[in-house]
């Protein structure tokens, strides 16, 4: 079985480059997936990461990138910017087929395909993405100083961003598209009680401006039809997230929500030689560092699991 791989990875991002690092330096030869239109992964779509250790003056996300698919390369990882359209892991031999119909087959499989966060599908909401939009308080807060902002959404997701938010702002405006709140009631609770909190109710973002920067959202109120304008300079999207797991339905385990199920704390799935780290799994922290750091996790459980098939 020569054209057998001891590992195949299906993702590029902080993920998929860490396995692919890890899985390098141990001599498997591993052959990775990383998307035909975002190799690289979510980092790719923004500027300045702050918060990825080692970098003491920050990084542009697509710097980052290149450096940890140097790094993968540099040890012999063989690297595709390619899809990956079918998979059938329920064997020993688990098969992988790429765009162009080729089948590849490997002892394991890696997936570390991420999420998608939902955008609201307006014009400019792509090109100001890193100059004023972001889907990431986290990650994007500390350039808010003194601002104001504006939250859309009204799950957990977006009171936890608001109120995040409300330390560094100047205001955080919450637009909600309907008149209560889909979050927790001490989520809301806490929401409620913040000063620099306010809301928008039963509205919609119509339309986002701003030339190289975010300056104002015009808001469409869904009753009444009238719009007005939001002058703000932050717009964090809180609508959602969707799992690439689409490849993995029916075969692999995934949770209410669509991401894959592993037995944690290892990034084992429910079947056997098939691991899952990153986002695509993470639906609590979703952060570039946790993603490599479970990407190394997945790396050392197939490294672990190779060995015990010899
Ligand atoms: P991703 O980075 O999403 O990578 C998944 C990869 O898999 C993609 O390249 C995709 O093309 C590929 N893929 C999917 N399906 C297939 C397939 N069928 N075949 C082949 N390849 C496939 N985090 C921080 O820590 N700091 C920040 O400052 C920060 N800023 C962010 C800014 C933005 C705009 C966004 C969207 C996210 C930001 N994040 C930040 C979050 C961080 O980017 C993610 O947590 C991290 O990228 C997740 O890594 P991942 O490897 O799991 O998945």
């Amino acid at each position: 079985m020569s054209d057998v791989r001891n590992v195949i990875i299906i993702g590029s991002g902080p993920a998929g480059y860490t396995a692919a690092l890890y899985t390098a330096r141990a001599s498997l030869k591993p052959l990775v997936f990383e998307g035909a239109v975002t190799a690289g992964g979510a980092l790719m779509n923004t500027t300045d990461v702050e918060n990825f250790p080692g970098f003491r003056e920050g990084i542009m996300g697509p710097d980052l990138m290149d450096n940890m698919r140097a790094q993968a390369e540099r040890f012999g990882a063989e690297l595709i910017p390619d899809d990956v359209i079918a998979v059938d892991l329920s064997d020993e031999i688990k098969t992988v087929t790429d765009s162009a119909g080729t089948v590849h087959r490997a002892k394991a499989v890696i997936v570390t395909t991420g999420s998608q966060h939902r955008k609201l599908g307006l014009p400019r909401e792509d090109e100001l993405s890193g100059r004023g939009v972001s889907w990431c308080a986290t990650c994007d807060g500390f350039f808010f100083k003194d601002q104001d902002i504006a939250v859309i959404g009204g799950g957990d997701t977006a009171m936890e961003e608001a109120t995040f938010l409300s330390r560094f702002a100047k205001s955080v405006t919450v637009v909600h598209r309907r008149d209560t709140l889909r979050a927790s009631k001490a989520m809301q609770e806490r929401a409620f009680a913040d000063p620099k909190i306010s809301f928008i109710w039963d509205s919609e973002v119509a339309e986002i401006h701003g030339e190289n920067k975010l300056s104002s959202l015009t808001l469409r109120n869904l009753k009444s039809g009238e719009t007005s304008e939001l002058p703000v300079t932050g717009l964090f999207i809180a609508i959602g997230h969707d799992p690439r797991t689409e490849l993995f339905k029916g075969q692999l385990d995934l949770d209410d929500e669509g991401y894959l199920k592993v037995e944690a704390p290892s990034t084992r799935t429910n079947l056997t030689g098939v691991f899952a780290a990153g986002d695509v799994v993470d639906h609590t922290y979703r952060q570039a560092i946790t993603a490599a750091g479970t990407g190394c996790s997945s790396a050392l459980d197939a490294e672990r699991y190779l060995a015990s098939l010899s």
